[in-house]
């Protein structure tokens, strides 16, 4: 039996692929048959679950998509922000980054609120953008932008855009079911996530959450066959199945994982786990000296970036190497300008692990010939002054 020999895998300390259980990961030995009425029944019972899990208080529809989140995004994109339209995106990680690049491929109009990356915008500033461009009818906006981990403000710019008379889409892909993600606002049109985030699921299935107004209003608006939320639920009101074929283990695992989500305590209990294993490791990283790129106030307990230690010795690579021989994946940064790299704190797992995780970091540290507590921090311009 190759596999459950040896030893365990390296622990997922990433936002996706994640760290699952057995019970979630077994679900999926199951092959259904899409046209079944067991499937289609699965589909349902997971549809129902995943409206439950947002905790919304309005109507609204649930259409599960095929494919990873970024195509949930796009599909919601394209469905929601009609031909010849204008969409403002909130810039200030690489996902805003995406749904601007992928809103301007759609042909859509786009006019970008860019921010520093560890920066949230200010409401001001999304309604002086809303006053200048009139024929702006969406916002869109990354929740926790997990690029870096930052918080972004969606209910603040929910209100504005209320008051402007403008409709929001929120990709609320790294906080669903954890962070209040504005289900109920009644300025949003649209929350986006997918199965393999905070819900614990596989990764496969993306999810757009949306008023039934909203949808059927949509009509006609996607130019994309696939990525086509209208069609994608109209077709499963009607038949009870996907548009074509579905992942199905995925959703089979996607269900019990939503079983579980509910036996821990539903959101308020998995955002105290998740607190508790930011917690762990923001400490312990801080004990080593490890600062963080984000000021306190907007961080999220889902991600954390710290700065790469100012040392001859560093190297992200050699670090990568010696945590994942010690039994954890850790995760690259993503920004351009400094040298950062990022500690998920989703998924399966438990303080103590992130705890073992930062001893890990610690004793590979000490394997590197870099002495800790760690003093400064590095900077992609001491990079190239170093090689200089
Ligand atoms: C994970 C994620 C996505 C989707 O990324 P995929 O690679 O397509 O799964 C989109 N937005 C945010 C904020 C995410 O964290």
């Amino acid at each position: 039996m190759s596999g459950t020999e040896g030893a365990a895998p390296p622990v997922l300390l990433t936002p996706g692929p994640l760290t699952t259980t057995e019970r979630t990961r077994r679900a999926a030995t199951v092959d259904l048959g899409s046209w079944d009425r067991d499937f289609n029944d699965l589909t349902a019972d997971v549809c129902r679950r995943l409206l439950a899990a947002s905790g919304a208080t309005r109507e609204l529809v649930c259409v599960p998509l095929q494919g990873s989140g970024t195509f949930a995004v796009e599909a919601a994109v394209r469905t929601l922000v009609p031909h010849g339209g204008t969409v403002v995106v909130v810039v200030n990680g690489a996902y805003g980054r995406r749904i601007a690049t992928m809103a301007e491929q759609a042909g859509r109009s786009v006019v970008v609120l860019e921010c520093d990356w560890d920066r949230a915008p200010e409401v001001a500033e999304l309604a002086a953008v809303l006053d200048r461009y009139p024929a702006a009818t969406h916002v869109a906006v990354v929740h926790c932008e997990t690029s870096t981990g930052l918080l972004n403000p969606v209910h603040a710019l929910a209100d504005v855009a209320l008051a402007a008379g403008r409709r929001l889409v929120v990709d609320a892909m790294s906080s669903f079911g954890v962070l209040d993600a504005a289900v109920d606002h009644p300025a949003v049109d649209a929350v986006v996530a997918a199965s393999g985030k905070c819900l614990e699921g596989l990764p496969g299935m993306g999810f757009v959450l949306l008023p039934p107004e909203v949808l059927v209003a949509s009509a006609g608006n996607s130019d994309s066959l696939s990525l086509d939320l209208v069609d994608q639920r109209t077709y499963m009101d009607r038949t009870g199945q996907w548009r074509y074929t579905p992942p199905t283990h995925v959703v089979a695992a996607l269900r019990e994982a939503l079983v579980q989500y509910d036996e821990e305590g539903g959101g308020p209990a998995r955002h105290e786990r998740y607190s508790a294993n930011s917690a762990a490791l923001s400490a312990g990283m801080a004990a080593l000296g490890f600062r963080q790129y984000l000021d306190e106030a907007l961080r999220t307990p889902i991600i954390h970036t710290f700065h790469a230690p100012e040392h001859p010795a560093w190297s992200f690579d050699e670090l990568y190497e010696l945590v994942r021989a010690r039994g954890f994946i850790l995760y690259p940064g993503k920004l351009t300008t400094e040298e950062t790299f990022r500690v998920g704190c989703i998924g399966a797992i438990t303080p103590d692990v992130l705890t073992a995780a930062v001893d890990a970091i610690g004793a590979a540290l000490a394997e590197m010939g870099i002495p800790v507590p760690l003093e400064g921090r590095r900077t992609v311009d001491d990079a190239e002054a170093a090689s200089a």
